[in-house]
C-alpha cells in the first residue's frame, strides 16, 4: 500500500508533477492552500466586501464556492452571492442549475439567476442553429461574461469570482498565442481596476481540473452524472486540451509551466494601456466603440433583448 508523504494513513492521490502522494486530509489541505494563496494574490479582502461567485453547477463553480465559503466564514465582513446563468441549452443546463442552487442552499448562500432568454431575448441553443460554421462558445461565453459582470455591479460586489482551473487557463493561454490574439490574452488576468468592471478573481487557476474533480468527488459537493455541454466538441478548446494532457502525461507539470511562464510576461509587460470606454449601443464597458456582445448579437441579426 502507499502512504501519504505526509503522514502514514494510505494514499488517495498521486500528484506526478509534484511527486507527492497525499491522503485525503493533506490532499484537502494542498488544494486550498493554493486557493488561499492565489486569492492573496488578488489583494482585494483587507477591508471586507461581498463576492459574486458565477456558479455553473459542475465541479469547478461547486468546488469554488465550497472553498470560499470554507475559507471567508471566519470573516464577518465578507458576503458570497452565488450568480447562476442559465445560457438556454436544453437537456444539459437545467440539471447543473439544480445542483448549483441546491449546493448554494446548503450552504446558506443566496443565489440569483440569470437568463440569456430574458436578458439578451435569445439562448445559446438558437443561436447554435443561426451559427452553424461556429462554436457557440464564442456567442456564450461573451455575453455570460457580460452578464455576470452587470449583475455583480448592480449587487455591489467588490469581486467577481469564477472556477477557471489551471486546465482552463492553461489552455486559454495556448489558445490565444496560437490565434495571436495577444490583446485578449492581457485581458485574462486584468492588473488594474476598470470603470464599470467588477475585478475579476480565480480562485482555482493554480488547481488542475482533476484535482478539483477528486476535491468534489471527496466533499460530496457534485452529483455525478451530469455529463458535459453538447457544445464542447465544436471548440477548438477541446483540441487545445487534449494537447495539453498528452504533454503533461509525458512531461509532468507542463501545464503550470506554461502557466507561469505567462504570468512572467505579464509582470515584465506591466499593466498596459488598454481604455474602457462605453459601449455606444448598451453603455456596458469596453474597449472598443462597440462591445463584444454587441457585435455578436447584430451578427446574428439580434439586439441587445429586453435590457434596450
Ligand atoms: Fe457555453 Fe461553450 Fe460552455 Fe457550452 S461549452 S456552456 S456553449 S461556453
Amino acid at each position: 500500500m502507499i502512504r501519504c508523504d505526509r503522514c502514514s494513513l494510505p494514499s488517495a492521490v498521486h500528484q506526478r508533477y509534484s511527486g507527492l502522494h497525499l491522503c485525503p486530509d493533506h490532499f484537502t489541505a494542498d488544494v486550498e492552500r493554493k486557493v488561499r494563496e492565489t486569492l492573496r494574490t488578488y489583494r482585494l479582502f483587507g477591508r471586507g466586501g461581498l463576492v459574486a461567485v458565477a456558479m455553473s453547477g459542475g465541479k469547478d463553480s461547486s468546488a469554488l464556492l465550497y472553498m470560499l465559503k470554507k475559507i471567508f466564514s471566519p470573516r464577518r465582513d465578507i458576503q458570497l452571492v452565488a450568480v447562476l446563468v442559465d445560457e438556454g441549452i436544453d437537456g444539459y443546463r437545467e440539471q447543473t442549475l439544480l445542483s448549483a442552487r441546491s449546493l448554494a442552499d446548503r450552504l446558506k448562500i443566496p443565489h440569483r439567476t440569470l437568463h440569456f432568454s430574458q436578458e439578451f431575448a435569445t439562448s445559446t441553443d438558437s443561436m447554435a442553429a443561426r451559427t452553424r460554421a461556429e462554436a457557440p462558445c464564442t456567442y456564450c461565453g461573451v455575453l455570460r461574461k457580460n452578464l455576470l459582470n452587470r449583475a455583480a455591479r448592480e449587487m455591489g460586489a467588490t469581486a467577481l469570482a469564477t472556477g477557471h482551473n489551471l486546465d482552463d487557463e492553461a489552455q486559454t493561454v495556448l489558445l490565444n498565442y496560437l490565434r495571436g490574439d495577444v490583446e485578449r490574452l492581457f485581458r485574462l488576468v486584468p492588473r488594474t481596476p476598470k470603470e464599470g468592471m467588477v475585478p475579476r478573481i480565480k480562485p482555482l487557476r493554480r488547481v488542475p481540473e482533476r484535482e478539483l474533480a477528486i476535491y468534489a468527488h471527496l466533499h460530496g459537493i457534485y452529483p455525478q452524472g451530469h455529463g458535459s455541454c453538447p457544445y464542447v466538441p465544436w471548440a477548438m478548446r477541446l483540441e487545445i486540451k487534449e494537447i495539453l494532457n498528452r504533454l503533461e502525461a509525458g512531461h509532468p507539470g507542463t501545464k503550470y509551466a506554461l502557466l507561469r511562464g505567462f504570468d512572467k510576461i505579464q509582470d515584465l509587460a506591466g499593466p498596459g494601456s488598454f481604455q474602457m470606454r462605453q459601449c455606444g449601443r448598451c453603455g456596458e464597458p469596453t474597449g472598443q466603440e462597440v462591445c463584444q456582445s454587441c457585435q455578436l448579437l447584430e451578427r446574428l441579426g439580434m439586439g441587445m433583448g429586453q435590457r434596450l
